[in-house]
């Protein structure tokens, strides 16, 4: 790809991006570029990923023609103000913060813009993440098929309309962290019948991932691969009697409940 990346905050998302995006070798890491407010931060990704850093935003949004806005949310109209009147003429504004709609960021330009919403995830950091992904009416399809073609470098995307975007960080951009929950939980099941630690943390999370990839690769149902492992009379269903009278189900329901309702009040 022949075109300049620049990242506005170079955080935990920012940089599970960049590892990829590196990783594929689609684009050099000439041509990518980041800022972040502490050196510590920009010395790390310097040396990490050998990428350019700065402190100054005007920096980065002067040479980007993909400008990725990886802040806070609180932050993203502060951001804009700053670098608005030093964007590139065509340049494709891409937000991954939870909760900033296209329209805030049309309204924080203040002018037409080409901007698209995303919601990454931190498993992109080894080349597994999943992004939701709309724009606006200023971007050609060719436009949003390179964007795309730039998430492919860390995972996978789906375009979603953008009225469903606030629902996606409790299903895909903060579900890992449930899911590390649940990892964790597996293995402590492991560790308290006496498997060694490391041996039940990948006991646990190879599970997790072939579970993942058995929903992924054979298109069947959740419930009928959940079927398939229970042996009528067995011990398999007895454990799944056990979650469902602790309501594990509903329990990942409300929590990613509370989860929409956060993102909605951040816009
Ligand atoms: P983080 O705190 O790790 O990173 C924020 C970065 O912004 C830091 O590098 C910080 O130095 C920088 N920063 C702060 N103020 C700045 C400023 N004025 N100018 C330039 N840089 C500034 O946070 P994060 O977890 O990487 O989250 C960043 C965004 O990504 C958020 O909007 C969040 O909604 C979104 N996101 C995060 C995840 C996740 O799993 N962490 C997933 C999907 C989306």
């Amino acid at each position: 790809m022949n075109k300049t990346i620049g990242f506005i905050g170079a955080g935990k998302m920012a940089q599970a991006m960049i590892e990829g995006i590196i990783h594929s070798n689609m684009i050099s890491h000439k041509n990518i570029m980041a800022s972040a407010i502490s050196e510590k931060t920009l010395e790390k990704i310097r040396n990490t990923y050998g990428i350019n850093s700065t402190s100054n935003n005007k920096e980065v949004a002067r040479m980007a023609d993909i400008l990725i806005l990886a802040v806070k949310p609180d932050l993203h109209a502060h951001v804009i103000e700053e670098i608005k009147s030093v964007i590139k003429q065509n340049v494709i504004i891409v937000t991954i913060a939870a909760g900033i709609t296209l329209a805030n960021i049309e309204k924080s330009f203040g002018f037409q813009v080409k901007a698209v919403r995303t919601m990454p995830n931190t498993p992109s950091l080894v080349g597994e993440g999943m992004s939701a992904i709309c724009s606006n009416d200023y971007l050609r399809e060719d436009e949003l098929a390179e964007v795309e073609h730039l998430f492919h470098t860390f995972g996978k995307t789906e375009r979603l309309e953008e009225k469903l975007m606030d629902a996606v960080p409790a299903i895909s951009g903060s579900s890992p962290a449930y899911v590390y929950m649940f990892i964790e939980a597996l293995a402590d099941g492991g560790v308290r019948q006496g498997i060694p630690r490391d041996k039940a943390y990948r006991l646990a999370a190879q599970s997790v991932l072939g579970a993942a990839k058995m929903v992924l690769k054979t298109g069947m149902h959740p419930g009928a691969l959940k079927d398939n492992v229970c042996t009528p009379g067995g011990a398999t269903i007895e454990a799944v009697t056990v979650l469902e009278e602790k309501q594990f189900r509903g329990s990942v329901l409300a929590a990613m409940e509370g989860c929409t309702t956060k993102v909605k009040s951040l816009s």
